[in-house]
Parts: C-alpha cells; sequence; structure tokens
C-alpha cells in the first residue's frame, strides 16, 4: 500500500510515538571507555590532539575508571606509555609494567569494572612497530611468526594482572590461535579475546600516535594493517579470528566502516565491537570548539549510527560524556 494510505509520518508526530517505534537504542551498558596510562608521571596531561582526554598516572587511572563506572559504563580499554623502550618492546610483557600494575590497581579499587588490556608491541617499542622487525639495510619487514611468542607472553602476563579481556590489536596472522593455546596452557582459559580483526591502516589513527607515542619511527604499518579498500579481506579476517578462538570481534575504525561492521555481524553472529577512533573523536571535539556542531547531538547520533550499523559494543573517547547525556 502507497500514499496517500501509507504516512509514514503518523508514527514521527510525537515523541512518545518515535519512542514507541524507535529501532536502535544506545545505553552506557554498550560504551567502552579508553584510557591512557603513564609511567612517571603524577598529575594528568592533556594530549593536545584529544581535548578531553589526557595521559593518567596509575592513581588518576583508579579515579577515571571509578567515574565511567560510576556514569554506568562497564568496561575500560588501557593503553600503556612505559618507562622506557626497547627493540623488542618487552615492557609489555613485563609483570611490573605500566598496565600490568594500572590493572591490578583498578580491579582492586572497582573489582566489577571490566578491564580490557590492549595487547600490542607498538608502544613498547623502540621502532613503534607492532613486531619483531628485521631490518636489511634501507628495507625493514615485521616478521610475523616470531612476534607470536612475543604476543602469547604478554597476553598472559596481562591477564595474570587481572585483565578480564585481553585484545590483540596488532594484526599478525595466527596470533588469536597463539594468545588463546598460551592462555590456556597457563590455567587462564577463562580470560576472553577480544580481536581487533579487521583493523585498516588509516588516516584517522594520527591523534592516538600522539596519545600513545607510537608513530612508527620509520615505514608505516601497511604490511599489516588491512587496506582500507577491502571489504571481502575484511569478512576473512573476522572468520579467520573466530575460527582461532576470538570471543569478540572488532572493526577499527568505525565510521568510514559502517557497512564492514553489518557485513561481519550478520556473517559470523559474534559479539561485535566497533572502535570510534581517535581521529573521529578529533573531528567532532574540533568541529564543537568552532561552534559548526552541536556536540551532543553529534556524538549521540554517531554511536547510535555505530550501534544500527550492527556493533555490539561501542568503543568511544565519548563514553563518559555519552553516558552523562544518556542519564
Ligand atoms: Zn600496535
Amino acid at each position: 500500500m502507497a500514499f496517500p494510505q501509507t504516512r509514514l509520518r503518523r508514527l514521527r508526530a510525537t515523541h512518545a510515538l518515535r519512542g514507541l517505534v524507535r529501532e536502535t537504542r544506545l545505553d552506557a551498558a554498550d560504551l567502552v571507555y579508553p584510557m591512557f596510562v603513564a609511567h612517571g608521571i603524577d598529575r594528568r596531561e592533556p594530549i593536545a590532539a584529544m581535548p578531553g582526554i589526557d595521559h593518567l598516572s596509575i592513581a588518576h587511572a583508579v579515579d577515571e575508571a571509578g567515574e565511567a563506572q560510576a556514569l554506568g559504563v562497564p568496561a575500560v580499554l588501557l593503553f600503556g606509555l612505559p618507562a622506557g623502550k626497547d627493540e623488542e618492546g618487552s615492557g609489555a610483557w613485563d609483570d611490573e609494567g605500566i598496565v600490568q600494575l594500572a590493572t591490578r590497581a583498578i580491579k582492586e579499587a572497582h573489582p566489577d569494572l571490566i578491564v580490557i588490556t590492549d595487547l600490542c608491541l607498538c608502544e613498547y617499542t623502540s621502532h613503534g612497530h607492532c613486531g619483531v622487525v628485521v631490518q636489511t639495510g634501507s628495507e625493514f619487514e615485521v616478521d610475523n611468526d616470531p612476534t607470536l611468542d612475543l604476543l602469547a607472553r604478554t597476553s598472559v602476563s596481562l591477564a595474570r594482572a587481572g585483565a578480564d579481556v585481553v585484545a590483540p590489536s596488532d594484526m599478525m596472522d595466527g596470533r588469536v590461535a597463539a594468545i588463546r593455546a598460551a592462555l590456556d596452557r597457563e590455567g587462564l582459559a577463562q580470560t576472553p579475546i577480544l580481536s581487533y580483526a579487521s583493523k585498516m591502516a588509516s588516516a584517522f589513527y594520527g591523534p592516538f600516535r600522539e596519545a600513545a607515542d607510537s608513530a612508527p619511527a620509520f615505514g608505516d604499518r601497511r604490511s599489516y594493517q588491512m587496506d582500507p579498500a577491502n571489504g571481502s579481506e575484511a569478512l576473512r579476517e573476522a572468520r579467520l579470528d573466530v575460527d582461532e578462538g576470538a570471543d569478540i570481534v572488532m572493526v577499527k575504525p568505525a565510521l568510514p566502516y559502517l557497512d564492514l561492521i553489518r557485513t561481519i555481524k550478520d556473517d559470523t553472529q559474534m559479539p561485535l565491537a566497533a572502535y570510534n577512533v581517535s581521529g573521529e573523536y578529533a573531528m567532532v571535539k574540533a568541529a564543537a570548539a568552532n561552534g559548526r556542531l552541536d556536540e551532543r547531538a553529534a556524538v549521540l547520533e554517531i554511536l547510535t549510527g555505530i550501534r544500527r550499523a550492527g556493533a555490539d559494543i561501542v568503543i568511544t573517547y565519548h563514553a563518559k560524556d555519552a553516558a552523562r547525556w544518556l542519564q
């Protein structure tokens, strides 16, 4: 039946009617708040490219995590800025490393808050790449298989420190299976893996690299992160991670890849996380600061759109603000 019998505006007439037929609801319970914990600072240090987000000491991270939880955000995602870096990234699996210490402190203060730890080497390597670098002359390669052992070792250290979920973000082939095997071998079979399954080599990570001090010293990450043009390959990446034992799969970034969120959700039927990344956050903040966008309305529309596309979980720097607005 068409117009004039059919009039879609009938159900848009009032706030109550619109609410009754709303298909997607945004809830603080679906959000994850990322945080940057830094070694050797005793106060908050603002990250210029990401207004409202700071480098945190462990004590401030405990406060900030508690604040997020009080607003109804059930989980935080931790990144670390370590005391030092080396060729291998050994700070990643140091049981007294910055993320391990922060995880213990946060879990002690807020036992019911879910602590997800990012699992990668790039914040800990002197060269800033996500794996073992082999250099021949001016050429370099990130060597896949030797990296797997280091990631597996890191996953055990993080889980032992109390991480509720480990989240490998490196994009090495076979890492999920290696991490699953290591966790199981060490009696950590109950620790879930949230894999950054379909992670693009994206321009939208720019502000994060300042925040995590993880820009590669040479080259770029296009030999391991995905080509933004490839949708079928993104699905293959997600399927492989599911086969290897991932419990949750991620699409990163979110906004240029809403189609992949939908495809991967429909295909895998897995719990799906989308990472609304630093560049997406910084764009909204910059436009809002210039009076070009209503920040609150824009953020809630963006997060709803990511949920509507098929994401069950949205990782976002807007989490605390959004949770406050949703109250
Ligand atoms: Zn990395």
